[in-house]
């Protein structure tokens, strides 16, 4: 054998950079189903069950077209549970000259992958990906001999270097982002009826996959009765055409508002069919700017969700391989306090959160801003490590990769990078959920409560957190307001926070 490519379970692209030359009498396909992925950290059942069910139909593709494909499945009794232990079976049994792979999107991966070829003996070939819209070379120079890193240079940057929404030199309509009109709630009334999004029943190669989840992950997290994910790259720009035809308009205002009931509402439900590689991402904004330019979606919405695209997602990367491995070990704010063991049950009094996270069990996903200011804030208001809210992070969601789920944790949410990737600490009280959701309708807490039997935790966790940090933040130039509105606080009252606080802690 010539070549043997290696496709991991997150880079299911047909136009992949590892087929180029690509020769079907002496290459072959290397694809490995293994515990160790689905055991690292305590994932979702749809997790598991969104990539083994990809990986399924890719394989299922790749040999219609001729590819030899030796491909390791979970339950073959002679699999060893990892990609050290398949590869190394692989390469026993087929000898190759090399191992071609692309760029992997986990850090931990990456150099497993090179000790394993090292130790092998075999050369090992790491081409680019080219899924993504900037290179992590390019992104590297960008980041090279500027004092900080901020997602609105590198947005424009990227608008002008591609034209995606340009006129000439200059953003279409005449700004760059229109977030001010972006931040709805849907009031009293609440949303009304939001178009629901198209959803995939499990085929039959989904259904064996699922039997097969409950069989070896019984007592993972998460629950798979709902489990209606794309899984092929046909189905992926179904979603993504039904996204732009019945809720990318109202995408852009309600971006930031939640409602019980409603996981999804505007949202486009496509980050696992990108992350799996099934989408391209230019597709995805392409559809979206058609639609601006057909009249179909105003600009607002339009821009929002490109921004999301073509600005975070890429951005996200960039930090992630500029900073990896030492990124892992930050942790800015000294968090130390333990995940609340309901993050993993849904099982609190707290009605957002409750609401956020039995969502989270049944579906495997939140939306962004249930992700930042529900489950995200909580765990920052109370001091918890990092490195157990990013394990939590990176087990539950179906989109949930290290490249792009690590930073949004410590560098957006969690301020775990002192400030590298994001401006600010993302931190509001209960009063900011009241305004964008209806949570606190059902609640037993008030969330205008800082002390009391019926104070809302969050808004005690709020002030608390500012006291802890007043000093590290006073001179913050976004935080100016919140600190001055704490400094108006008597001692008797910092003293009654600091005591609910503790017990909340307890
Ligand atoms: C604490 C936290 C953890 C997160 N973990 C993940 C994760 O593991 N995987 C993941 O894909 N996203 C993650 N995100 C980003 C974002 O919340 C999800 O991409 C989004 O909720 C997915 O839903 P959607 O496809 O409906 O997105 P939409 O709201 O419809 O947005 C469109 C697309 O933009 C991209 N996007 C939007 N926001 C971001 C962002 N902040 N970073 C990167 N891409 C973005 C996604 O690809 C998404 O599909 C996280 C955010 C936070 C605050
Ligand atoms: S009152 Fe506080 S705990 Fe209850 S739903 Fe509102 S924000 Fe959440």
């Amino acid at each position: 054998m010539r070549n043997l490519v290696l496709i991991l379970g997150d880079q299911l692209d047909r136009n992949s950079a590892a087929f180029d030359g690509f020769d079907l009498a002496s290459d072959a396909v290397w694809m490995a189903e293994v515990a160790e992925e689905a055991t690292h950290v305590w994932s979702h059942k749809a997790r598991i069950v969104i990539f083994l069910s990809a990986m399924r139909h890719f394989r299922g593709w790749l040999r219609q077209q001729g590819y030899t494909v030796d491909y390791h499945a979970l339950d073959d009794p002679e699999n060893g549970g990892s990609f050290a232990s398949e590869l190394a079976r692989a390469v026993r049994r087929h000898q190759p000259q090399k191992l071609v792979v692309v760029e992997p999107g986990e850090w931990r991966v990456l150099q497993s992958l090179k000790r394993t070829a090292r130790q092998l003996g075999v050369p090992l070939e790491i081409r680019p990906d080219r899924h993504f819209l900037i290179s992590i070379d390019d992104f590297k120079r960008h980041a090279a001999g500027r004092k900080q890193l901020r997602l609105e240079f590198f947005y424009r940057e990227m608008r002008q270097r591609t034209g995606i929404l340009m006129e000439g030199k200059q953003p279409l309509g005449g700004a760059w982002n229109f977030d001010a009109e972006n931040r709805k709630a849907f009031g009293k009334q609440g949303p009304g009826l939001v178009p629901q999004p198209i959803r995939f029943a499990p085929d039959a190669i989904t259904q064996e996959v699922i039997r097969l989840v409950e069989t070896h992950f019984p007592n993972h997290p998460g629950s798979l009765r709902d489990f209606d994910w794309a899984v092929t790259p046909e189905q992926a720009e179904q979603a993504l055409d039904d996204f732009i035809e019945n809720r990318l308009p109202l995408f852009g205002p309600y971006q930031d508002a939640m409602w019980t009931g409603e996981p999804y509402l505007y949202h486009s439900r496509l980050s696992s069919a990108m992350n799996l590689k099934l989408l391209d991402p230019r597709l995805a904004i392409q559809k979206a700017v058609d639609a601006y330019r057909q009249k179909r979606a105003p600009l607002q919405s339009v821009e929002g969700f490109v921004r999301q695209i073509l600005g975070w997602r890429e951005y996200i990367r960039g930090v992630y391989w500029l900073h990896m491995p030492e990124y892992l070990e930050c942790n800015a704010l000294h968090a130390d306090a333990n995940l609340p063991d309901f993050y993993w049950t849904g099982e609190t009094d707290m009605n957002c959160l409750r609401e956020v996270i039995g969502q989270t069990l049944k579906h495997g996903f939140a939306h962004h801003i249930q992700r930042l200011m529900i489950t995200g804030l909580y765990a920052l208001l109370l001091g918890v490590h990092p490195k157990q809210i990013h394990a939590w992070y990176l087990a539950i969601y179906v989109d949930a990769v290290e490249w792009v789920e690590l930073p949004n944790v410590y560098g957006m949410s969690q301020f775990a990078d002192g400030g590298l990737m994001a401006s600010k600490p993302y931190i509001a009280s209960g009063k900011y959920i009241q305004r964008m959701s209806n949570y606190c309708a059902g609640c037993r807490y008030k969330p205008e409560k800082a002390v009391g039997e019926d104070a809302c935790p969050f808004t005690t966790l709020y002030w608390n957190f500012l006291m802890r940090h007043e000093q590290a933040f006073e001179s913050h130039p976004r935080l100016g307001q919140q600190i001055r509105n704490l400094r108006r606080l008597s001692e008797a009252d910092r003293e009654a926070i600091r005591r609910g606080a503790e017990s909340l802690c307890e």
